[in-house]
């Protein structure tokens, strides 16, 4: 992933760094006094951890990221992935230990497999029928190829503005790269930072309405100047194109990056797709392939392009808001103060609601 990434930006002359925790931080620049905009996919997806040595027959894993027990039966396929190359395997046992704690998988391979490899359920890359996108790993690869979408397309048209596409690592063991990404400061204070989730489909929230502009997670609701800003740009382009649809909802089927990046005082929100099979959790307990619509795709990139060409608008949403208020509270103010006093309401005595002097 991170290899692909690095070579997609570097042909097409856009900066790559990357912080010791081997997060990928991609700017693209052009002109000045932009509003910077940080849009952040996590690499990884629930799999499969080599734990020992082996030289053959059976090894142990431990399986990173939320998937039920249950899912884990035996003889269920699994694909290695080691510095030799890709590996057949299948589930030989599941040690009785707390599932909560410790995810311990034995699988049976043939040949070799060394610590530290890695595992994913064995399920075709990448299908699609030109409306759908099946993939193993939609979560969050789905995300990650919104970002290089805008990226080619803001090289390409030239957009003026900045763009920090920012690619984190081991989001589904707890946002481990996330936090590792605050303690690198790589991204500056005044970014407006947008978490690009796929994320669990939700009945209210159906898959093929276009991006999600996410309120919140399963944790905590996300900083309202983003969502309205999000809101505003998102309903600029549904106006210029009868084709371009979006939603706006609490997704709380999950908790997404943008709560650690709220939490360290970043203006944060978030963009989801709706995603089926979350988490490969297919249909009776089965292993399938995750998916997504290909048009929400599609539509997530056209709004992060409006996103980057209107970030210096940050913040309007919010002040409009506060002068509707102003000017309606001041339409009803002097009524308000002459019915009152016609109501000959006790005021409030010193000491009693108010503090005393
Ligand atoms: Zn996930």
């Amino acid at each position: 992933m991170a290899q692909f990434i690095r070579e997609f930006a570097i042909s097409r002359d856009l900066r790559v760094r990357s912080d010791k925790f081997g997060n990928l931080i991609v700017c693209y620049r052009r002109g000045r006094g932009h509003r910077p905009v940080a849009f952040v996919a996590h690499m990884d997806h629930p799999g499969f951890e080599v734990t020992e040595d082996a030289a053959g027959g059976f090894v142990m894993t431990r399986f990173l990221g939320s998937v039920p027990r249950q899912y884990f039966r035996p003889g269920g396929r699994v694909r290695l992935f080691g510095a030799d190359g890709e590996r057949r395997a299948t589930i030989w046992s599941v040690p009785d230990v707390d599932w909560a704690k410790e995810k311990l998988v034995r699988l049976r391979l043939k040949g070799a497999a060394r610590r530290g490899d890695f595992g994913m359920w064995d399920l075709p890359p990448v299908k699609t029928n030109h409306r759908l996108i099946w993939s193993r790993a939609c979560d969050d690869l789905a995300g990650c190829l919104v970002l290089l979408g805008m990226l080619d397309d803001l090289v390409q048209s030239r957009i003026p503005g900045t763009a920090y596409a920012v690619f984190t690592r081991a989001e589904e063991t707890g946002f481990h790269g996330a936090m590792g990404l605050m303690e690198s400061r790589l991204i500056p204070r005044s970014a407006v930072v947008v978490s690009v989730e796929s994320s669990k489909e939700l009945p209210h929230a159906p898959m093929g309405q276009g991006p999600i502009i996410r309120v919140g997670d399963r944790a905590t609701t996300f900083d309202p100047r983003v969502t309205m800003f999000l809101e505003e740009v998102a309903a600029r382009v549904a106006r210029a194109d009868r084709r371009f649809v979006f939603q706006r909802k609490l997704m709380d089927g999950g908790t997404c990056e943008s709560t650690v990046y709220c939490h360290h005082g970043y203006h944060a929100g978030g963009v989801c797709l709706s995603m089926g099979n979350y988490h490969n959790l297919g249909p009776g307990e089965h292993i399938r392939e995750e998916y997504v619509d290909a048009g929400d795709v599609q539509k997530t990139v056209q709004f992060f392009i409006e996103v980057v060409r209107r970030s210096n608008d940050y913040g309007r949403a919010m002040r409009l808001l506060k002068q509707r208020m102003d000017t309606l509270f001041e339409r009803g103010r002097r009524q308000l103060l002459q019915t009152a006093a016609s109501m000959r309401l006790p005021l409030p005595q010193p000491g009693v609601f108010t503090e005393p002097e």
